[in-house]
């Protein structure tokens, strides 16, 4: 099939002299968990080798450690020995097979790793480690150095197509090139030429090493976001230095990982930071990579089309959709499942040590595991409810053949994520539903939207799978039944007008999710809305970025050094009064996702929301909330309560089924309501509707 011709930039060849990429797409690199074992390689080259037949123009693996002091964690693994070449000979051969290239990245983590061997250019920890790395000395240097070139030897063995030197996020090289970490006063500290000289020396001996027809990308640090980080000169110096020193392509780095600025988090709008590599471009003679947020063919198409870059990275887009540049050139992107930027299933599961995988697709890094066959025996299906559980069982059922029919009594698809698009920042749900209605009729799912089921209504089915959701929890406490007290639910929905004061009891992922929705309606200031759809939407999405970047305090006009120094960043303050508000002692918040808890803290606290834990809640009544905290009664003169205390499963079929001795399946929030979230659900749905 021909290309679509909506998507002529993207879909166009990238001619880099001794070989061609087949369109503009680079699968940004991602730590999956799978690099970390030996026998985890051939579910790595499954993974790849179906994002390579899935079109990627190039991938780039996750970081892969050149020696053992630059391992990110304990037990080392990385490519430092002829005894590692097999397993990445498996990767590069099966990504070949497919049809695609595939470049290796080295990532020395510096002071980053995780543990007591780490080294960096001088002793200072990082706040994200425990462990104080150890300055290296200049024979130290040197051996790091070499680490580089011997992994970019065996790189080249194992057949791979190049490899990607990871310079930014504040790992190894970056803690070079800038004073923020550099407090070196020999040939490797000081001027920005001694600070640049490790990515140089690097760079220069790689190329050398392998030869003239082999990719070299330089991952560069173009926005530290760190007030001691790079002026934009010294950035466009080393982006020069690199090309010089043999780099093919030019790959965009967004801030360190110790940078309290979230770059990739779902509030973050699309294709937020693709200026800064607009800015770089016309700077060197070699292409250019633009990166964050770039969820989209439409987004990718706009951002190239603009000039802003050579070629786009994505990275959990693809975790989402291994076929997403297949389905755009076949003339389909309604098809793609779209990466909602919640990290919860991929960076949250890095970062907690566990297997990366995708809220959205449970398929990704178990491509050799859970797989959607054709079915032997054809059943018919009755699944009730339509949230994230029963939209993934019925459209996985009914594509592997079963005759499947979903009810709901809501008039529109989505359950809960109907209410969670509403949270400003969270608008990417609703695209996940934009997918499940096209995955509905291709699979020719029997949708019925308005229509209640009960127990007797499920009768000459072969199987009924209960996908019900939950009900809110109610909680007792003097006056719960005032008039001020009011759910989430009915808030969300827009069914009450919420008074300037407000008290919310619950603090989990809707209690956060609510205070957010209420610090914010209150405004409803256009050049403030996080809003960014249409994907297409150039005007739109510009007035988002500004507001983003004054919020977060960037400069876009990269006056100021590490795009930060000195800019006052400018939130703007909630019109409501709003406290947050939970029993547990300490600060309301902990059991959110890992990289994304500490955004939703941070962006409450700048609008002035109050935070409180260790609460006991004593009565409800006419003049508010009263409280009392280590037995200090308060009283909290607010307009109304917001109940948010979790939820409970709703089984109001699945007892009648019981009770009546008739077997069903129960799945997401219906079969399990303490600790559901959205994930969950979908996985548990995919998983049965692959056994069925
Ligand atoms: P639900 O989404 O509750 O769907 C159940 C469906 O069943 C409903 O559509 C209902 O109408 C239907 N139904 C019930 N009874 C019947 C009946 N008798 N007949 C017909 N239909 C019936 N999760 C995350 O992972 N990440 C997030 O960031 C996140 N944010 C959220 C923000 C908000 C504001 C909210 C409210 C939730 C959020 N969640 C999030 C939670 C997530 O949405 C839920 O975990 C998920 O929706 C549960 O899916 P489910 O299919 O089990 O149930
Ligand atoms: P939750 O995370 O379980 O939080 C419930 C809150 O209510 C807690 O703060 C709890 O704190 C309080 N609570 C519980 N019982 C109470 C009682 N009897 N009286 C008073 N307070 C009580 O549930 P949720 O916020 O409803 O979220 C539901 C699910 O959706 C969660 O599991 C979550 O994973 C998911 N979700 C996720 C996100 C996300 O960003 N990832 C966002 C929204 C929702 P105390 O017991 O300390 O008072
Ligand atoms: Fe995207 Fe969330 Fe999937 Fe990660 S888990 S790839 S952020 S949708």
């Amino acid at each position: 099939m021909s290309a679509d011709s909506r998507f002529p930039h993207l879909l166009s060849p990238l001619d880099l002299g001794f070989t061609t990429l087949k369109n503009r797409v680079l699968m940004g690199s991602m730590h999956t968990g799978l690099e970390d074992n030996k026998k985890d390689f051939p579910k790595l080259a499954a993974y790849f080798a179906e994002r390579a037949a899935g079109e990627v123009g190039l991938i780039v693996t996750g970081g892969i450690a050149p020696g053992v002091r630059g391992s990110l964690m304990p037990t080392p693994s990385g490519l430092f020995n002829r005894l590692q070449v097999p397993r990445h000979k498996l990767v590069a051969s099966a990504v070949h097979d497919a049809g695609g290239k595939i470049c290796m990245q080295i990532l020395h983590g510096g002071r980053y790793s995780y543990h007591p061997m780490s080294v960096a250019p001088s002793a200072i920890q990082s706040p994200i480690t425990p462990f104080k790395p150890k300055a290296l000395s200049a024979n130290g240097i040197e051996k790091q150095i070499r680490n580089f070139v011997r992994a970019t030897k065996l790189a080249r063995e194992a057949g791979y197509d190049g490899v990607e030197i990871m310079g930014s996020e504040g790992y190894f090289i970056n803690e070079f090139t800038t004073a923020h970490v550099n407090k070196r006063t020999d040939k490797w500290g000081g001027s920005t030429r001694n600070r640049y000289r490790i990515a140089e020396e690097i760079l220069s001996r790689c190329r050398e090493a392998a030869g003239p027809d082999f990719i070299i990308i330089y991952r560069l640090s173009m926005l530290d976001l760190l007030p001691d980080g790079n002026c934009w000169d010294e950035i466009v110096e080393q982006a020069k230095m690199a090309e010089a020193a043999g780099a093919t392509i030019i790959n965009t780095g967004i801030g360190w990982h110790e940078a309290r600025i979230p770059t990739i988090a779902t509030m973050v709008p699309r294709g937020a930071f693709t200026w800064v590599t607009a800015r770089m471009r016309p700077e060197v003679n070699i292409p250019v990579v633009t990166t964050n947020r770039i969820n989209t063919p439409e987004v990718a198409e706009e951002i190239l089309a603009r000039g802003d870059a050579d070629m786009v990275s994505m990275a959990r887009p693809l975790l989402a959709d291994a076929e997403l540049v297949k389905k755009a050139r076949e003339g389909r992107p309604e098809e793609i499942n779209i990466c909602i930027a919640c990290n919860q299933a991929c960076l949250d599961h890095t970062f907690n040590r566990k297997t990366c995988s995708c809220l959205v697709n449970p398929r990704a890094c178990r491509e050799t595991e859970l797989n959607y066959l054709p079915v032997k025996q054809v059943k018919a299906i009755a699944v009730v409810g339509a949230g994230p559980a029963g939209l993934a069982f019925a459209t996985v059922a009914a594509r592997r053949g079963h005759r499947v029919s979903l009810f709901d009594q809501a008039d529109e698809i989505g359950g809960q994520f109907n209410m969670a698009k509403k949270i400003p920042g969270k608008e990417e749900f609703s695209a996940s539903l934009d997918y499940y209605r096209v995955e509905l009729d291709r699979s020719g799912v029997d949708l019925q939207l308005s229509t209640h089921i009960s127990a007797e209504d499920l009768e000459g089915y072969d199987e009924v799978v209960l996908a019900t959701g939950v009900y809110p929890r109610e909680i007792d406490i003097p006056g719960i039944n005032h008039a001020k007290v009011v759910s989430y639910i009915d808030v969300l929905n827009d069914k009450i007008k919420i008074g300037s004061k407000v008290a919310l009891i619950g603090a989990g992922g809707i209690g956060f999710d609510v205070a957010e929705f209420l610090s914010h309606s209150a405004e409803r200031d256009p050049d403030q809305s996080h809003n960014h759809f249409p994907p297409s939407s150039s005007a739109q999405s510009s007035r988002s970025t500004e507001a983003f970047m004054r919020e977060w305090g960037i400069d876009r006009t990269f006056e100021a050094r590490g795009g930060v120094k000195g800019v006052k960043a400018q939130p703007p303050k909630s019109a409501r009064e709003i406290w947050l508000l939970q029993r547990k002692l300490g600060k309301p918040g902990k059991t959110l996702g890992k990289t994304t808890g500490w955004i939703h803290r941070l962006s409450l606290a700048k609008r002035g929301v109050q935070m409180l834990g260790g609460v006991s809640y004593e009565r409800i009544d006419d003049h508010g909330l009263h409280i009392s905290i280590d037995g200090k009664k308060q009283l909290l003169e607010v307009d109304h309560v917001v109940i948010c205390a979790g939820q409970v499963s709703n089984r109001d079929i699945a007892d009648v089924l019981e009770e009546n001795g008739l077997s069903c399946h129960i799945i997401g929030g219906a079969h399990k309501a303490a600790e559901l979230d959205a994930k969950y659900a979908i996985r548990e749905g995919s998983e049965l509707a692959a056994r069925l």
